[in-house]
C-alpha cells in the first residue's frame, strides 16, 4: 500500500505550497505576498542559512503555510533572480524610474546620463520621470532623451499631474525610484501609495519620517486590490553614482542610440572619439543628439578602466 501513501503526500504538498514575492524583511522574518492575495510572515528553512543565501525583497519564492489563521509559514525556495540592486537591496527589478526635476534642483543632463548608463549596465529597463512639472516645462532639455528612445513622463507630486500616466508605465512591474536628491522621489512614492496600505501598515508613519532614518525597504502594491497594477519599492534607490567601474570600451553599448552604429565603425575597438571612419560620430547631429555624445565623451575621459 506504499503507492497511495506517496500520492497522498504529494497531494498535501501541492495544497500547502504557495508562490509569492517577498515584500518585507525584518530581522529574519519575511512577509510574503502570496498568489492567493494574502500575506504570510515566514521564516526561512535552515537550508538558506547553510547556503549563505539572504532572501531579498522582490524575490520570487515558494512557501508553505503553517498556520492559516495567524498567517505564518515557512520559506522554502527562492527562484533564480533576474537582477539585484544593492541600494536599496531588491531583487527582480523590472524598471528603474530615474527621476529628475524640471527645476529646484536645476536639471543636470550629465547627471541624468550617468544614471542612465548605470542602470543600463545592470541590464534593467528604465523610465525617465521629469517631476515638478508644475514649476516649469523645459521640454527642450528632454528632447535628446525622447530622440534616444527613452520612455519619459512628466509628473507633479504637488498637483498629481501625470500620475496616471506614471502608473500606466509602472503596471505589471516591480519599480524602484532613483535619481538625485530633492527631485521629489519620496513625494512621488507617497502620492502613489494606495490609501489602504497607508492607513494600515507601519508604512504610513515610516514614510512620513525624515530621510535620514535608516530602515528596511518594503514593496507596496500600487493598487490594494489589483495585483496587475504592479509594485513599487518604498525607498528611493541610489542617489549618487560611481561609473568608474564600467570599462571605457563598454560605455558606448550603454547609449541605446549609439548601438545600431557601433558595429559599422572601421575599427572594431573604436571608442567613437578620435578614430577615423566612425559610424557613431557620423550620426552626431543626426540620430545622435550632440549633448548626449558630449556626455559620452566626458564619461570615457573620466573612466580609467579598459576591458580587453
Ligand atoms: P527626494 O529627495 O527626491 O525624495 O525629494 P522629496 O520628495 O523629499 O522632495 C524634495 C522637495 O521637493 C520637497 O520640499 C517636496 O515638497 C518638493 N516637491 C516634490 N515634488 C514636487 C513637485 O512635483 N512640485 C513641486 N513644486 N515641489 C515638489
Ligand atoms: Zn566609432
Amino acid at each position: 500500500m506504499g503507492v497511495p501513501y506517496i500520492k497522498r503526500m504529494v497531494y498535501i504538498n501541492k495544497d500547502t505550497n504557495l508562490d509569492g514575492i517577498i515584500i518585507k524583511g525584518v530581522g529574519g522574518a519575511y512577509t510574503i505576498l502570496a498568489s492567493n492575495g494574502k500575506q504570510y510572515v515566514c521564516s526561512p528553512r535552515g537550508i538558506f542559512r547553510n547556503k549563505n543565501t539572504t532572501p531579498l525583497i522582490g524575490d520570487s519564492v515558494t512557501i508553505s503555510v503553517t498556520d492559516e489563521i495567524k498567517q505564518i509559514g515557512t520559506l522554502h525556495t527562492i527562484k533564480p533572480r533576474k537582477n539585484e540592486l544593492r541600494r536599496p537591496p531588491v531583487a527582480n527589478i523590472d524598471q528603474v524610474i530615474i527621476t529628475v526635476a524640471t527645476a529646484q534642483p536645476a536639471f543636470n543632463a550629465g547627471l541624468l546620463d550617468r544614471f542612465l548608463v548605470l542602470v543600463a549596465y545592470e541590464n534593467i529597463p528604465v523610465l525617465i520621470c521629469v517631476n515638478k512639472s508644475d514649476i516649469t516645462k523645459t521640454d527642450s532639455s528632454f528632447a535628446p532623451y525622447i530622440m534616444a528612445g527613452y520612455p519619459l513622463v512628466y509628473t507633479s507630486a504637488t498637483t498629481n499631474e501625470g500620475l496616471n500616466s506614471l502608473r500606466t508605465h509602472m503596471a505589471g512591474k516591480i519599480n524602484v525610484f532613483a535619481g538625485p536628491s530633492g527631485v521629489g522621489k519620496s513625494s512621488l512614492i507617497n502620492a502613489l501609495s494606495p490609501k489602504l496600505t497607508l492607513v494600515t501598515g507601519e508604512l504610513s508613519t515610516k514614510l512620513g519620517r525624515g530621510k535620514h532614518t535608516t530602515r528596511h525597504s518594503e514593496i507596496f502594491p500600487l493598487s490594494a486590490d489589483d495585483p496587475t497594477m504592479g509594485y513599487c519599492v518604498d525607498t528611493p534607490g541610489f542617489t549618487s553614482l560611481e561609473i568608474e567601474t564600467i570599462p571605457k570600451n563598454e560605455l558606448s553599448s550603454l547609449f541605446p542610440e549609439f548601438e545600431p552604429y557601433t558595429g559599422e565603425c572601421r575599427f572594431n575597438n573604436c571608442l567613437h572619439i578620435k578614430e577615423k571612419d566612425c559610424a557613431v560620430k557620423e550620426q552626431v547631429g543626426k540620430t545622435v543628439h550632440p549633448m548626449r555624445y558630449e556626455s559620452y565623451v566626458k564619461m570615457v575621459e573620466s573612466t580609467p578602466n579598459y576591458r580587453s
